[in-house]
């Protein structure tokens, strides 16, 4: 737990969202800005700033997140039609939320190069 960051407090609770997808170690909800249709942010319950921030022992960790993916994909009913997943590091990256996350986008068809 990182005090003032935004998504540890909604892995709190502190901060409502509502919960489409939980375990022990992830947390998916809705993004509050949705840039399609569908967008979904999935993120480890542990306070990790950015992919550049994780260590050898959040192995497993990312494992398990990008593993939860297809799993979220199936309940929302994205898996037949497909979605786009995205990991914004760092400035150049475009990250405003400095906890790790996974957008996953869909509803829509995603234009490739991103802006
Ligand atoms: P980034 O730009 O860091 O890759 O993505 C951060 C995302 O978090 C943005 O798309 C933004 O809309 C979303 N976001 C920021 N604050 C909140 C919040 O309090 N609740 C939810 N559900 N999403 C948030
Ligand atoms: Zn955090």
């Amino acid at each position: 737990m990182q005090q003032d960051c935004v998504f540890c407090k909604i892995v709190n609770r502190e901060i409502p969202a509502e919960i489409i997808y939980e375990d022990d170690r992830v947390l998916a909800f809705p993004d509050i800005q949705p840039a399609a249709p569908i967008h979904i942010l999935l993120i480890p319950k542990k306070h990790i700033a950015n992919i550049l921030e994780a260590t050898e022992e959040d192995q497993d960790l990312l494992r398990h997140l990008l593993a939860t993916v297809p799993i979220i994909a199936k309940q929302v009913g994205m898996d037949e039609a497909g979605f786009r997943t995205v990991i914004n590091t760092k400035d150049n990256g475009g990250q405003t939320v400095q906890h790790l996350h996974l957008h996953i986008l869909g509803g829509r068809f995603m234009t490739w190069p991103p802006g």
